[in-house]
């Protein structure tokens, strides 16, 4: 079996980040100056000018991220959610159908249903794990874009990208894939297919719980899709991106993309050791009288295994398991000691939560709602004994 594409831990550390040519500093500086002195009216000395058109510090992260992406451009947001805002708004038009995975994070949810459908585009949601539904759905829809995450939340589906990017090229969607819970440590959506990436930074690449941030990154040379032109008058998706965010402003602070850029360097040990112990906990807690089913694509029997083997380099940080009751799942999620009850995942620390009731409770009552015997638990660096030990107390 080939290797599926990852990142390489040594472009997490160097790519971006050569040492300041002025003081030989081996970590790059952080810049916060907001603007940017010139000799010539209207010729920037190294090409920056203002800090919301561009800075160094944030231009260090952005050379990361495209090169861990394999990509053609990055961009670094304020947040996750600013980052797929700008994206929707520079990939669609009044008119236009947005086809997304039922399972997509809750704030994608409401951008695409509460804020764009106002604004004139069809948000539908599809099954992406059921390829014939999709292709149907590609087919009655005709969207412009396809929006999926793999895996998924908090399920820990698999998405075949593969597949899923020639079934969305054929319909005419460009794909686009959250690639958050993965991270391009473990998972390279370019590489497979997919047109544009989408990170909450906030997540596995922060790392640390200390900062909210969001990244795209564009296929090189991707084209707006049906020939047309974008904000600005580029018919190229990253330049109209580039145009957006700066007359937006939807830019992080240079401190925020210097701790990403941080939080990057550490990024392949950390996701390797994190799905290392979600794959110990996972195995251990199978066949645990209190465990009606272990959501982990780790597992053999997961119906997503042998995709999660072809397209993933590991399985994931994020293990969910299906409890006896809701009184059950809710009560573990108060007795856990290390395991902090707490939404967000992919941080040193570990994290637990009950979906039906914190990350997903916009859901309920909903085809789609998250049923309340399911706990959500993020894995961190703790020993993996310890955690092992911690779920076993809150489950006893
Ligand atoms: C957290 C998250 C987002 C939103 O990112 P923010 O940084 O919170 O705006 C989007 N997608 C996924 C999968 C997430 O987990």
């Amino acid at each position: 079996m080939n290797r599926p594409p990852a990142a390489r831990a040594t472009d997490a550390i160097h790519a971006g980040q050569a040492p300041d040519s002025l003081s030989g500093a081996i970590v790059p500086p952080l810049t916060l100056a907001s603007t940017f002195v010139m000799d010539t009216p209207g010729v920037p000395r190294s090409g920056y000018d203002y800090s919301r058109s561009g800075n160094p510090t944030r231009s260090a992260l952005e050379t990361a991220l495209v090169t861990l992406e394999a990509g053609g451009a990055a961009f670094a947001f304020p947040s996750g959610l600013s980052a797929e805002d700008t994206l929707l708004r520079v990939l669609t038009r009044p008119g236009d159908t947005v086809l997304f995975g039922r399972d997509v994070y809750g704030g994608t949810f409401r951008l695409l249903t509460a804020v764009l459908a106002g604004e004139g585009r069809t948000p539908v949601a599809t099954d992406v794990f059921d390829l014939a539904a999709l292709e149907r759905d590609l087919a009655r829809t005709r969207p412009v874009v396809l929006w999926l995450e793999t895996p998924s939340n908090p399920l820990l589906e698999i998405a075949d990208l593969d597949r899923i990017a020639s079934l969305a090229h054929a319909a005419g969607a460009l794909l686009v894939v959250d690639n958050t819970f993965a991270s391009p440590a473990l998972q390279q959506p370019l590489a497979l297919g997919a047109d544009v990436v989408v990170h909450s930074t906030t997540k596995l690449i922060g790392g640390h719980s200390d900062m909210v941030g969001g990244a795209l990154v564009t296929r090189p040379g991707l084209p707006l899709p049906r020939d047309r032109s974008g904000v600005g008058g580029s018919s190229d998706v990253a330049d109209s991106i580039a145009y957006l965010r700066n007359a937006t402003g939807a830019v992080p602070g240079p401190f925020d993309a210097w701790l990403a850029a941080r939080g990057l360097k550490t990024l392949h040990v950390r996701a390797e050791r994190a799905a290392a112990s979600a794959g110990r906990i996972a195995e251990h807690f199978r066949g645990h009288p209190a465990v009606r089913r272990v959501h982990y694509p780790g597992l053999p029997d997961h119906p997503g295994h042998d995709v999660a083997r072809r397209q993933m380099r590991g399985f994931g940080t994020v293990v969910s398991l299906t409890l006896r009751d809701a009184d059950a799942a809710r009560r573990a999620c108060e007795r856990t000691r290390l395991f902090a009850l707490a939404v967000s995942l992919g941080a040193v620390e570990s994290l637990v939560e009950h979906p039906a009731s914190m990350t997903h409770a916009a859901k309920e009552g909903s085809p789609d709602a998250i049923a309340p015997e399911l706990v959500r638990f993020s894995v961190g660096l703790e020993d993996v004994d310890d955690l092992v030990d911690d779920i076993e107390q809150a489950l006893a």
